[in-house]
């Protein structure tokens, strides 16, 4: 990652800047943001700056070895540290886990937890940045640098530090050997232990802008029409990573669902929604959420047309979401949003997609058929 790649944030990238060239690094820097926002790319992309050996003024060159293996996230001096399972099998599998997480990263600079965990098949809640991996970060920094100049421990999410883990690290991350650099990258810093967040350097990193996630999006995407990259950014809400993840689904799939969908409960046509119930059972996991996340953003397009507020979307979907609003009220919609909030909730629990469908249809059939509609 370099500065280049990351749009907007030229504040954050010239303090960072203006540190590397001057070399008056801190040694500890906590970079908090939400999810979906800059502060691993901007870790990730100081970390790469340090350590380049033909910089730029204003950036890493991306072609010397220290840039291509930082690209990698293998760069010698580099150790990434991120929560992984706590129990006795953690340290069974670390270099595989390492390898595992480099890949994810590699894919999605905007990585969460929850994908995290999910590709290691755990659950978010036991994940744990351990003794173990405290004493291995502390055990490597003892040696030499292997290239240099800079030695540079990169924590993800250092809230899930736990107590014995913080206590190895106090003594280190307060008085670091010389050229040691510790990059700390939070979604939440309250939940970091004090002692560890009064040590670091903190940098708030705001979420994105909509114009800066319409300009990632084109480079992303290629295959976005100008209309949905607009409505993606808009709807994104600052969060790179939903936007990322809103651009990756079949939009068009995702609004005949939709509409056939809306359509049977109006109708109360039951057996057609029982069929379309089986349908979405046999679907994968990703796409029923992908299904919901669209039907929430769908709501709240047909919300904000019932509110004169016009938003880009495809004419097929601006006609439907117009004559829809016509037949629904505010509360019904508000109960919709609810409904389908939850369902994406239980869908990411596992829980039967073929009955979190039916039952909602229920639901819905039932609104349409209220006499206060
Ligand atoms: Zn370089």
């Amino acid at each position: 990652m370099r500065f280049v790649e990351i749009p907007q944030h030229d504040i954050f990238k010239n303090a960072l800047l203006i540190a590397g060239t001057t070399g008056k690094v801190a040694h500890a820097q906590l970079f908090v943001g939400p999810i979906g926002s800059a502060n691993l790319a901007l870790a990730l992309a100081f970390a790469t700056y340090l350590n380049c050996t033909a910089r730029k003024e204003d950036d890493a060159c991306g072609n010397c070895f220290a840039c291509m293996s930082m690209a990698q996230f293998t760069h010698p001096d580099f150790q990434l540290v991120f929560p992984r399972k706590s129990d006795n099998s953690a340290f069974e599998n670390p270099i595989e886990d390492l390898e595992l997480f480099r890949n994810c990263l590699k894919q999605n600079p905007f990585l969460t937890l929850e994908e995290w965990t999910n590709a290691i098949d755990y659950d978010s809640k036991q994940c744990q940045i351990t003794k173990k991996d405290a004493n291995k970060i502390i055990q490597r920094l003892g040696l030499k640098a292997f290239i240099g100049p800079y030695k540079i421990v990169l924590i993800w999410l250092p809230e899930y530090l736990n107590n014995t883990a913080a206590n190895i690290l106090l003594k280190t991350l307060e008085e670091p050997p010389a050229h040691t650099i510790f990059l700390l990258v939070s979604f939440n810093d309250e939940k970091i232990l004090p002692t560890i967040r009064s040590r670091s350097q903190p940098y708030n990193i705001p979420p994105f802008s909509e114009v800066a996630i319409e300009q990632m999006l084109r480079n992303s995407y290629s295959n976005l029409t100008i209309h949905r990259t607009k409505e993606i950014a808009f709807l994104a809400e600052g969060n790179m990573h939903k936007a990322f993840q809103l651009a990756k689904q079949t939009v068009t799939d995702n609004f005949e669902r939709f509409s056939n969908w809306m359509r049977n409960c109006y109708s109360g046509n039951y057996t057609k929604l029982i069929l379309e119930a089986e349908a979405f059972h046999k679907l994968s996991t990703d796409a029923q959420k992908n299904f919901f996340a669209y039907a929430l953003q769908h709501i709240r397009v047909i919300l904000l047309g019932k509110l004169n507020h016009s938003i880009t979307t495809s004419a097929v979907e601006a006609a439907f979401s117009k004559k829809f609003g016509l037949n629904i009220t505010f509360i019904q919609l508000k109960e919709m949003i609810a409904l389908f909030t939850k369902a994406y909730y239980y869908l990411e629990r596992n829980a039967n997609a073929k009955m979190i469908y039916t039952n909602i249809s229920i639901q819905i059939v039932k609104f349409f058929k209220a006499p206060d509609k």
